[in-house]
């Protein structure tokens, strides 16, 4: 609890579970295949480096971030394992992710000469992954001129070690494996074409979770895991397929408790009205805590093994909850708003509430509300 700060609001990130997930993952895993821990965003919400270091720890063989800053913090953290910049790096930030050992991903000629350019001055190998767009629509190389442009300047660079090649799917979750096996393939020509060309890139990824789960011909030597080692689920119906345990719980305490009579207003607008005498809490979270303020009148919370509802409007670092039919609570009393167990709110629960995806329910916990592991 050292770092938990003076407030009564805190989240929970339990780290065996992220073993778990891992080891579970893991399991349907050839010998051949590694995994790449994706830690972006400060690893989904659960915190990065201590994140980082379990899956480490656990077996994860490559971390992934989605830029420069992200890789540089988790340097800073100690953690001496290799990291993959899987987004886009401008020009000016080549030199800071060279110098700290930094993989980048490299889809444009301009960023590839400035590796090459900087590797020489600080002369050192440097290593890039080659990111190739079979689908998405997003960053990546489309066509073969491209691609071939890319491997034959690493080739002669003495200084650039193309070590990776990657690609990213569009729709792995969605049960429809169409869209899907098409990216594969192309990405397959991809690699076909560079191998018949007489070049070698050592490490061959595609797979996120979704596809990591739901392909297993698709791993190739590395999948890159993201949200299923926070023990959520891409798609729901892949609750069958694996037994993931979710790692994160979001928990305060109530600040106040206050007896109101029948028809009496709560919080910001009046959009609550006690239909009788009721018992009001009062929880230190808010929407500036990551607490969607769209879960007004709609989230509950469970108190003493009990749903109480949030009421009225959430506010920025407040919220109501009605407690009236949970026998004993006190102020003081803890309040769960995420659990991990099927009985409490859950991250998919909120998710669906907001109409928003269990991705961004962890990304948008406040940075301020501190993070406890366990
Ligand atoms: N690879 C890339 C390039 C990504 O952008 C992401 C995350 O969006 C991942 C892997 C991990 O995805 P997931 O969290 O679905 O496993």
């Amino acid at each position: 609890w050292e770092n938990a700060g003076y407030r009564d609001t805190w989240v929970e990130v339990n780290l065996n579970s992220i073993v778990h997930n891992i080891k579970s993952l893991q399991k349907r895993l050839q010998p051949s295949t590694n995994l790449m821990a994706v830690v972006k965003a400060d690893g989904y919400g659960h915190g990065a480096a201590e994140i980082a270091r379990t899956a480490l720890q656990a077996g994860a063989q490559y971390l992934g971030v989605a830029i420069v800053d992200e890789a540089l913090q988790l340097n800073q953290a100690g953690i001496a394992a290799p990291i993959l910049v899987l987004g886009y790096t401008p020009v000016r930030s080549v030199r800071v992710a060279l110098i700290h050992d930094v993989t980048l991903t490299v889809y444009t000629l301009d960023v590839l000469q400035e590796i090459s350019f900087q590797a020489k001055e600080l002369n050192k190998i440097v290593r890039i992954h080659l990111k190739v767009d079979t689908g998405m629509g997003r960053i990546g190389v489309t066509t073969e001129r491209e691609v071939m442009e890319i491997v034959r300047f690493a080739d002669a660079d003495p200084y650039i070690e193309l070590e990776g090649i990657f690609t990213h799917f569009a729709d792995a979750d969605s049960l429809q494996s169409s869209y899907t096996e098409e990216q594969f393939f192309r990405f397959l020509e991809v690699l076909d074409f560079i191998q018949r060309d007489g070049y070698d890139i050592p490490i061959k990824h595609c797979c996120n979770s979704a596809a990591t789960i739901r392909y297993p011909g698709m791993h190739l030597n590395m999948v890159r895991v993201g949200i299923a080692m926070y023990g959520l689920y891409p798609d729901p119906t892949m609750r069958e397929e694996y037994e993931l345990r979710q790692v994160i719980s979001l928990k305060t305490r109530i600040a106040s408790l206050k007896c109101i009579q029948k028809a009496q207003a709560v919080s910001y607008g009046s959009t609550f009205v006690s239909e009788r005498v009721s018992m009001i809490a009062t929880l230190p979270i808010g929407y500036a805590d990551g607490l969607s303020r769209s879960l007004s009148n709609r989230g509950r919370t469970e108190v003493r093994g009990k749903y109480a509802p949030i009421i009225g409007r959430i506010c920025m670092d407040q919220t109501m909850i009605d407690v009236t039919d949970i026998e004993g609570c006190k102020p003081g009393e803890e309040v769960t708003l995420i659990g991990d167990r099927k009985e409490l709110p859950t991250v998919d629960e909120l998710a669906e509430l907001v109409g928003t995806i269990n991705y961004e329910v962890v990304c948008l916990i406040g940075k301020r509300v501190p993070r406890i592991y366990l």
